[in-house]
């Protein structure tokens, strides 16, 4: 997929020049044109790394002003590329069991430490997913929740991680189940609820579901 590695080589080379200080905190970023030029690719690229890297909370976008550095990444890019491939490489059931295990303390810690408006956005991706007619292939606000959800637990290192796994999911066939809403939905509420230990629970039978429509019952691929 050309597309996808030339926003994953925007997205090293912006790193990089955050990591070595050529824009720095509070600094704007120049427009999407003038990054696009400068690194002679689309601006479909530069704005699908622009998203990347505010994901990763290194940019953020001021409505109407234009993208600003929030935080230097304290470590270069070296090897995230990589990373991001060996995620690709790696087996349903292995990145079920990595979801397993992360997944369910995420939604824990997002119901102690979601914002409002982390919340509201919550709210936004489930009646997107409600609206949604079970497809052929898998629903973006399906991998938007869990992003934002990730999101909402306030922890950087397990913003990435999980951003490695959505990314899994874009370039995987499995569509979204006519179950993701209601799950979906009931997480949601743990998390309104400020319900840790159900916000835990609800997202392990989430996955569990996941689980058992990706790989049948306990087969292990
Ligand atoms: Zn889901």
């Amino acid at each position: 997929m050309p597309r996808v590695s030339v926003t994953d080589q925007v997205v090293s080379q912006l790193h990089h020049a955050l990591a070595d200080g050529t824009w720095k905190a509070g600094d704007r970023l120049p427009s999407e044109n003038e990054l696009a030029t400068r690194f002679d690719v689309s601006r479909t690229a530069i704005r699908e790394a622009v998203q990347e890297l505010m994901t990763l909370g290194f940019l953020e976008i001021r409505r109407g002003v234009g993208t600003f550095v929030i935080a230097a990444p304290s470590a270069p890019a070296a090897g995230w590329g990589e990373l991001r491939e060996e995620f690709r490489r790696v087996s349903v059931r292995e990145l079920l069991e990595i979801r397993m295990i992360i997944e369910p303390e995420i939604a824990a810690l997002a119901a102690e430490r979601a914002t409002e408006n982390q919340v509201q956005r919550l709210r936004e991706d489930v009646a997107e997913l409600h609206e949604a007619t079970p497809g052929s292939t898998r629903h973006p606000a399906d991998l938007a929740f869990h992003l934002h959800l990730v999101e909402a637990a306030h922890n950087k290192l397990l913003t990435r991680l999980t951003s490695l796994i959505i990314d899994f999911y874009k370039h995987d066939e499995s569509a979204t189940r006519a179950n993701d809403y209601l799950d979906h939905r009931t997480i949601l509420g743990a998390i309104e609820a400020r319900d840790a230990d159900w916000a835990r629970a609800a997202m392990r039978s989430h996955l569990a579901a996941t689980r058992a429509h990706a790989l049948g019952d306990g087969k292990v691929t």
